[in-house]
């Protein structure tokens, strides 16, 4: 990394900040909302890039926690997206190595989105503020993205051209890794509810009057078990039934099942998605009943540019691991210990650049701004290595010293590379280059349906439940960042 006096100022404001940078990530972790209900988080963040300058509009595509936040004008325009959103039923005491839930049963963050936030501020207030003091040209467009736990948003953004004139973009993520990829690194997957319609009966009494729609969802379970079979390599398909009716003498005249379907290309999920509409349609055929399909998400597999990973890369390795204490790596191995994995404790280094990297079979609904936009994820070490996502043991180290020690090394990286492309147009037109080679020139199209709205109900009904019982825990200091 060449040290210039832009990214020397940029890496010291993030340091002197680091307490704002913690509180903010502890404030997320404790708000602990699900995707859509994010509106503390989203209040929170889009706050304090107002209160230092940002331009920001508020319920962006329809979404009631969605912002985007503007700061500067003209080439090139820089945008940096992340998440916030926690999952179900995760609530996990911090600094606590056996599963202890803060509040019963209540949402929490179980991966480190939390983090993702404070990382994203943080490196945005620190270019902000080092593009004023250098004179720097460019404009920085901050996305907060609601629901990626959903994989929701981001589509809608791209879909309604909110990065339309965004030259390259900037995903932070969590991670127990200091590292950056590029290449194909997830799938894309639609997510989409089939809501059978028959008719109610007494069960015992006259069970020929009834009409059974949960006998659909379950042959249309069994219609997708057979077709399994003949899934190509990269399908897969996942489902849970939020509807299987009330009770047992009770016909369900309404039943209804959330697939995620997925595959390495957005034609193969579509396609997926086409033949699981035909095997519904037969079920409702069968069993004399109708159905709908609702779409709440459909989204590209996430790619990273090679040309901005590089230059990620070589932040990241100039920056450096965090130094962590004994105490810090003693609680690492213990969490591992009681987590059943390999009890080797926290990164002593950077992992090197991966690519072209593996694609996996987890789905961002980043996705389509890496199809729109060349597109890097900065992955800062802010969690345990060897924890699985969505158990409580990940949720156990995101409102400690290592989640801030962490989320502060992310910063610097965002901060850093950004910085690289504002000050080098050679280095934007590199990657843009890049990305024509590295999409094939496949064109990108929303695989949203016509006229699809932001489900923005979505856990509405369980946030509204916990959420009295959860504010006894809130940080009540406020974050402050300081020029
Ligand atoms: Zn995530």
């Amino acid at each position: 990394m060449a040290t210039t006096p832009e990214k020397i100022y940029a890496l010291d404001f993030v340091e002197r900040n680091r307490q704002a940078l913690a509180l903010l990530s502890d404030s997320v972790f404790y708000f602990g909302e699900l995707g859509m209900q994010e509106h503390r988080t989203s209040q929170l963040m889009s706050g304090l890039l107002e209160e230092h300058g940002f331009k920001v509009q508020r319920g962006i595509s329809g979404f009631p926690t969605g912002f985007m936040a503007t700061y500067g004008s003209g080439a090139p325009v820089i945008a940096l997206h992340t998440e916030y959103d926690a999952n179900p039923s995760n609530s996990q005491k911090a600094g606590v190595a056996e599963p202890a839930e803060i509040t019963p049963s209540a949402p929490g963050h179980c991966e480190g989105h939390n983090v993702n936030a404070a990382v994203m501020v943080s490196g945005a207030l620190a270019l902000r503020y080092a593009m004023e003091k250098f004179g720097i040209r460019g404009t920085l467009k901050v996305f907060g993205a609601p629901a990626e736990e959903q994989l929701v948003s981001r589509p809608y953004y791209v879909r309604d051209g909110l990065f339309d004139d965004v030259d390259l973009a900037f995903h932070d993520h969590i991670s127990s890794d200091f590292k950056t990829d590029y290449g194909l690194m997830q799938s894309a997957m639609i997510s989409a509810t089939f809501n059978f319609r028959g008719e109610s009966a007494h069960a015992a009494v006259a069970p020929w009057k009834g009409r059974d729609a949960l006998d659909a969802v379950v042959l249309m379970d069994m219609g997708m078990a057979q077709y399994r079979e003949h899934f190509v390599p990269g399908m897969s398909a996942q489902r849970v039934i939020t509807n299987g009716g009330e009770q047992p003498n009770v016909i369900p005249a309404k039943a209804a099942v959330w697939w995620y379907f997925r595959d390495a290309n957005a034609e193969g999920a579509r396609k997926l998605f086409d033949q699981a509409k035909k095997i519904a349609q037969g079920a409702a055929l069968m069993t004399n009943t109708e159905y709908d399909v609702e779409v709440m998400a459909a989204v590209w597999p996430s790619r990273g540019n090679q040309v901005m990973a590089e230059a990620v890369q070589r932040n990241i390795e100039a920056i450096g691991q965090p130094a962590w204490t004994e105490e810090e790596q003693s609680f690492a191995r213990a969490l591992q210990k009681r987590a059943g994995v390999k009890e080797d404790g926290l990164r002593a280094k950077p992992l090197p650049l991966t690519g072209p990297t593996r694609q996996g079979s987890s789905s961002n609904d980043s996705g389509d701004v890496s199809w729109k936009v060349p597109m890097v994820r900065v992955q800062f070490p802010a969690n345990v290595p060897g924890i699985n996502y969505h158990h409580w043991a990940a949720g156990a180290a995101l409102a400690t010293s290592i989640a801030h020690k962490g989320g502060l090394a992310g910063a610097k990286a965002l901060a850093a590379s950004v910085l690289d492309f504002l000050k080098d147009p050679a280095l934007v037109a590199a990657a843009k280059e890049g990305f024509h080679r590295e999409t094939g020139g496949v064109p990108y199209r929303s695989l949203l349906p016509e006229g699809q709205k932001p489900p923005v109900e979505l856990n509405a009904v369980a946030m509204a439940k916990f959420r009295p019982l959860m504010e006894a825990h809130y940080v009540r200091e406020r974050p402050v960042f300081r020029v």
